[in-house]
């Protein structure tokens, strides 16, 4: 399991699954690692992978009252599947979310200065002195203008929604935000200015991000370290600089060679996936991904391969690194 000191979350042995009539889906299947303080750490797989339940299980967002959780979450070294009332409250304030869609994560009936007051109504601190100031601060923040603060949302770019969306996830200074698509719904020129905002934001206040997406392209931009998830389980993490030169999981393999090269020299060649995900309803037995990968072995079919690290700061779950150090 990745270790580090300067952790900021670090999940152990986190199951997540979904108990129904109809059956339990495993959305998240013992997945262990750690987040650094300071980082942006991506989490990217395909549709249904279990990445949003991922990254929202890791600051207790989870509502859907179907959801059971295992395992372990430590944030400042407090586990957070324990949290209850005031210290629950506490933690919500230090870690917030920005959600995919602007205009579904913004009430069209209150105006963007209401909007931006939700988080200190909901901890109580709406009587603050300096509360305009505040909401004038953050609006600033995000490139908007003290003018927007009087706007509805439909008067609004979706770019400019997220934007608001931002300010009100920085309205509680916290440390760690969780982008969940946060650009996907965006325009490709939007989208940029985003993410620049993003990195700007993150050296002025020292965040931290969890950035979930299903564009590699986009993750790999934007991530120090990259988790790659399949059907509920993580596959490999790296730095961005160690999945350019040598990405090991055949998983990854097939999903980097889907992008557009950085380096125009660099000719990788397209590996297509046969098949379909399978279910999480009835995932296959040993790894997960053996129905789909061209390089399963025997032992692939019974025996789940652990997510180990084999070489520094890189971790991988496939047997076919099982001799390495
Ligand atoms: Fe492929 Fe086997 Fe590695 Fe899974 S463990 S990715 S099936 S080689």
């Amino acid at each position: 399991m990745p270790q580090d000191n300067e952790a900021l979350i670090k999940a152990e042995h986190l199951k997540i699954y979904f108990k129904r009539k109809t059956g339990t889906t495993h959305a998240v299947d013992d997945v262990s690692f750690e987040i650094k303080r300071g980082e942006t750490f991506g989490i990217v797989g395909e549709s249904g992978c279990g990445k949003s339940t991922l990254g929202l299980s890791l600051i207790r967002l989870m509502t859907d009252p179907a959801t059971r959780m295992e395992g372990n979450v430590y944030f400042h070294g407090k586990n957070i599947l324990d949290l209850k009332g005031k210290e629950l409250k506490e933690m919500r304030m230090k870690a917030q979310v920005i959600f995919q869609d602007p205009s579904a994560s913004l009430n069209p009936r209150r105006t963007i200065r209401q909007i931006l007051m939700e988080p200190f109504e909901i901890h109580g601190l709406k009587n603050s002195p300096d509360l305009e100031k505040r909401i004038e601060e953050l609006i600033l923040m995000v490139g908007l203008d003290t003018y927007h603060l009087s706007r509805y949302p439909h008067e609004l770019s979706g770019g400019q929604k997220q934007r608001v969306g931002i300010a009100r996830a920085l309205a509680m200074d916290p440390e760690l935000i969780v982008c969940d698509e946060a650009v996907s719904a965006l325009d490709v020129s939007v989208q940029a200015q985003v993410l620049n905002l993003l990195q700007d934001l993150k050296a002025k206040l020292g965040l931290t991000y969890i950035f979930i997406s299903h564009n590699l392209n986009v993750v790999y931009q934007v991530s120090d370290r990259v988790a790659v998830m399949y059907l509920g389980n993580i596959m490999e993490i790296a730095t961005y600089d160690q999945l350019y030169a040598r990405r090991m999981h055949p998983y990854t393999q097939a999903l980097l060679s889907a992008i557009p090269q950085v380096d125009k020299n660099e000719r990788v060649e397209r590996i297509r996936l046969e098949g379909d995900v399978p279910s999480p309803n009835n995932p296959p037995p040993g790894c997960r991904f053996h129905t789909r990968c061209s390089k399963c072995m025997e032992i692939c079919k019974s025996v789940k391969p652990e997510l180990r690290e084999v070489e520094p700061d890189h971790f991988v779950a496939c047997h076919l690194y099982d001799d390495a150090q």
